[in-house]
């Protein structure tokens, strides 16, 4: 029986109340009044249920898709402004006892290179990370609790923390690790993490049970029930995904949202991001041994409705995309990308991308400087900003700021800032010039005076090699 409120994975993701769903959505798929309803109310920007915003995932009318769209791209523009915030993943370690039937690291691949990085080449990865410009890393491994134990991660995070080469530093460390204990969560905290990240894979349970036949992954409900761990574990900010082409991608989506309403139901708040990663080619595995993949118009919709759905939900689009789509993708509400990625286990140190260790190809190969330039040749501002998890703007007080539209005070001149950061730090020449370009026009759309005087003075500061600042 559907519970958002229930703490039992199959109440939260109720099998049946999904089914009911989707065959309500096919129902209603061409019926132009429920469709007309649901927009109005998604235009009220409080949101969608997992049953209406499933009705727009199906729609058939080719207008109302148009509406959809638009209602995406205003929804964004409106919370996030035209701010992209940008990251990279940093493998520690590929050692994993799981049996994920899509993932090269599972167990029983017997050929991959295992490596897992000691200090020192941690060191040496996140200096050449700063070295590119980046100030926040979505941590990696697999699991392994002999490998790699929690005390293994808490390790590397301090050590991350800690590196100050030149003017680098990394201020934010996501972190995608196995789901833990509450007592493990509650260290991940004390350690200064940002968003604990879990992908679901796939909501269906007899799917995931297929999908994941080994190892402590294997348990749907122990990974379901991971986010209501970590929040009670003290962790704020939590970022949810699915891997798209495991299962239907219907059920999937319906199941995401009704995630996002059993944290908003019990906990206040819902998830920090979503992700909408789409299964890729890997060492021994081949997407198309997948039944559901989804074409990139699909994937696309996907984008927009999750986006009217949950306004106020960053979403994050990784180099598992080309740049194509994820060009079209930032229309739709994508607000975080990765840049300069390297999917590899001490990837960033070499010269050429290397694949030994690789946990999927990335279809977007280009550096952060060019994915950088890219983003403010389109109208965007690359944002490199870390304040708010520093600032304690995290869960619920981050939400009611970016529900009340104020978010956009704090996010447009810190993006600005750390934006100028990068250009005096590690622009190519012409980055630089159109990154100073568009310095200039943004000042003038600073919403507030008093912020923007506070703004023009920190970034003259900037300028002086002052680098105290946030909103
Ligand atoms: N081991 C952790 C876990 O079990 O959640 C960390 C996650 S893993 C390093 C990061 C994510 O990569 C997985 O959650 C999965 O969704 C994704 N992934 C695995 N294999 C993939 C593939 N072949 N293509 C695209 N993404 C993949």
């Amino acid at each position: 029986m559907y519970n958002p409120k229930s703490m039992k994975a199959e109440e939260f993701i109720d099998h049946q109340e999904i089914l009911d769903s989707l065959a309500y959505a096919d129902a209603h798929k061409a019926d132009r009044e429920v469709i007309s309803a649901i927009l109005e109310k998604a235009r009220a920007r409080k949101g969608l249920s997992h049953r209406e915003a499933s009705v727009l995932l199906a729609c058939e009318l080719e207008d109302k898709n148009q509406e959809i769209y638009a209602l995406a791209e205003q929804i964004k523009k409106d919370f996030y402004g035209n701010r992209i915030v940008l990251f990279a993943p940093l493998y520690l370690s590929n050692y994993c006892v799981n049996g994920c039937l899509y993932c090269p690291y599972h167990a029983k691949n017997k050929h991959i290179a295992r490596k897992k990085l000691s200090q020192d080449e941690i060191r040496a990865e996140v200096i050449a990370l700063q070295d590119m410009g980046h100030k926040r890393l979505a941590l990696e491994t697999g699991e392994d609790p002999v490998n790699s134990p929690l005390e293994y991660v808490l390790e590397s995070i301090q050590t991350i923390y800690s590196i100050k080469h030149k003017n680098g530093a990394i201020r934010r460390v996501n972190v995608n690790i196995a789901a833990t204990t509450v007592e493990n969560y509650r260290k991940l905290k004390e350690a200064g993490i940002g968003t604990y990240v879990l992908f679901q894979e796939t909501y269906h349970k007899e799917s995931y049970e297929h999908l994941h036949p080994t190892g402590p992954k294997s348990n749907y409900c122990y990974h379901t029930e991971a986010m209501d761990r970590a929040m009670e574990g003290g962790i704020d900010d939590v970022g949810l995904g699915v891997l798209f082409g495991l299962e239907l991608y219907r059920y999937e989506f319906a199941g995401l949202l009704m995630h996002a309403e059993h944290l908003e139901a019990v906990h206040g708040v819902g998830p920090h991001t979503i992700s909408v990663p789409r299964v890729k080619h890997a060492d021994d595995i081949d997407p198309d041994e997948f039944d559901n993949g989804i074409t990139d118009e699909t994937f696309l919709k996907i984008c927009a409705c999750i986006r009217v759905a949950v306004p106020y939900t960053g979403m994050i689009i990784s180099t598992r995309e080309n740049q194509s789509v994820r060009e079209r993708a930032l229309h739709l509400g994508i607000s975080q990308v990765s840049g300069g990625s390297r999917t590899s286990v001490g990837g960033y140190t070499e010269e050429e991308r290397p694949h030994d260790t690789e946990q999927f190809d990335v279809s977007d190969n280009r550096t952060l400087d060019e994915v950088v330039r890219w983003l403010m040749e389109l109208g965007y501002i690359p944002s490199f900003c870390t304040a708010c998890y520093r600032e304690g703007r995290t869960g619920d007080r981050f939400m009611s700021l970016c529900k009340a539209g104020q978010i956009q005070n704090c996010c447009h001149p810190n993006a600005l800032m750390t934006l100028k950061e990068y250009l005096m730090d590690y622009a190519a020449p012409e980055t630089k010039a159109i990154g100073e370009k568009l310095i200039q026009a943004e000042l003038e759309n600073i919403p507030k005076e008093k912020v923007k005087e506070i703004c023009k003075d920190h970034l003259e500061k900037i300028e002086q090699g002052i680098r105290d600042f946030r909103f």
